[in-house]
């Protein structure tokens, strides 16, 4: 049987997106490489070099990619580093094994503190990596209570984590406050910006990775950055926090790997590179913009019809549509999904939303709502 993909004729709930066609180009050319192997497969390894340096730049962090894992600085740390994962899943899981890793040294129950708001792969890392997750409220702008911040945080906290841009409502917590939080204790700040990466530089928010106390970062080029999926990224402040990942290696070219599969996709990998050499940073930009403007006119379409809307902050709206209405939505085809307490329905402006398309969706409401 031949299947073929589904469109993204009405895809509106989905983080990820169609892929840039030099990014889809790249990803079928090194379809068959492994950057997991890089002694044997050079070219997907410093293709992946390359893919952080890139990501480094558009995080407003100096890559230099002689700083490979275990390159020391004068201060034997190592300079910012990473690598291209499977998704935002892989760079939290590994975020929160760095953070425990280097707490074990001082606590043995490592805790981590997240927002309510944290995507669920952070319950899979805390399942996997035996540490308490304490999960934290979020005020009413969905954005994490950073009193509540401050009373969950003691020497067993191994990290805060704070996320850039949330899985349900778009938004980006205050994170120079929880890097200060973080300090206090000692802990590690993880921010997740999985899926807002690629709009927060165009946004006029107040920090960047370089000058917050931004530890570990978790930014994806198959969300927002239009590689194809599996193509995730975690970064690091300092090599030496991957270091704590690294596992010798005995029958391979290299001596040790910090990733967390093996094998690897060097189309992900590949992918990635182009799309970011391609859009970076004003093709990237004028996707923020049409994906924000987007929002906004959809927000306030949904807002005209008395729905209760959540504002975007960026290119995502949540509005309270009914149960039954969604059922119906959905039944047309359109694929939407609920935030976790069901009371909204999401709205993602990937790049492949158009105008047109929500003006096709809210002719199908309108007409749905009338019955
Ligand atoms: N973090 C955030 C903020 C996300 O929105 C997502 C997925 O949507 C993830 C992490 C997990 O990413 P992935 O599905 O690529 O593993």
């Amino acid at each position: 049987m031949r299947a073929e993909p589904q469109s993204f004729d009405r895809v509106l709930s989905s983080m990820c997106t169609e892929p840039h066609p030099a990014a889809r180009e790249a990803a079928e050319r090194f379809l068959a490489t492994n950057p997991g192997d890089p002694g044997t497969y050079q070219t997907a390894a410093a293709l992946e070099d390359r893919a952080v340096a890139m990501l480094g730049e558009i995080v407003g962090l100096e890559i230099d990619t002689a700083d490979a894992i275990g390159a020391a600085d004068e201060d034997g740390s190592g300079g910012p580093t990473g690598y291209v994962t499977s998704g935002g899943t892989e760079a939290n899981v590994q975020a929160v094994r760095i953070a425990r890793e280097r707490a074990a040294r001082g606590t043995d129950r490592p805790s981590v503190v997240v927002p309510e708001s944290a995507h669920f792969s952070f319950r899979k890392a805390a399942d996997l990596l035996q540490v308490d997750l304490e999960v934290v409220p979020t005020a009413s702008d969905h954005r994490v209570d950073l009193d509540a911040v401050r009373a969950a945080v003691d020497e067993d906290t191994a990290a805060v984590v704070g996320v850039a841009g949330s899985t349900e409502y778009g938004r980006v917590d205050p994170i120079p406050e929880l890097g200060e939080i973080a300090t206090s204790v000692d802990a590690l700040l993880h921010v997740d910006a999985a899926w807002g990466g690629f709009a927060l530089p165009f946004t006029d928010r107040e920090w960047h990775f370089g000058h917050a106390a931004v530890d570990t970062m978790a930014i994806d080029p198959h969300k927002m950055g239009q590689a194809a999926v599996p193509a995730g990224g975690l970064l690091v402040r300092s090599a030496d926090l991957l270091d704590e990942l690294a596992v010798d290696t005995p029958y391979l070219e290299s001596t040790s790997q910090a990733t967390l599969t093996g094998t690897r996709s060097g189309a992900g990998v590949a992918s990635a590179v182009a799309a970011m050499e391609e859009l970076w940073p004003d093709g990237y930009r004028d996707q923020y913009v049409r994906s924000q403007h987007n929002a906004e006119w959809l927000a306030d379409q949904l807002e005209s019809r008395g729905y209760d809307v959540v504002e975007p902050v960026l290119p995502l709206v949540a509005a309270s549509i009914p149960t039954w209405l969604f059922e119906s939505l959905r039944a047309e085809g359109w694929r939407l999904s609920r935030t976790g307490d069901d009371e909204r329905v999401r709205f993602v402006c990937m790049p492949h939303v158009t105008r047109e398309m929500l003006e096709s969706f809210l002719a199908d409401l309108d007409r749905l709502e009338s019955r």
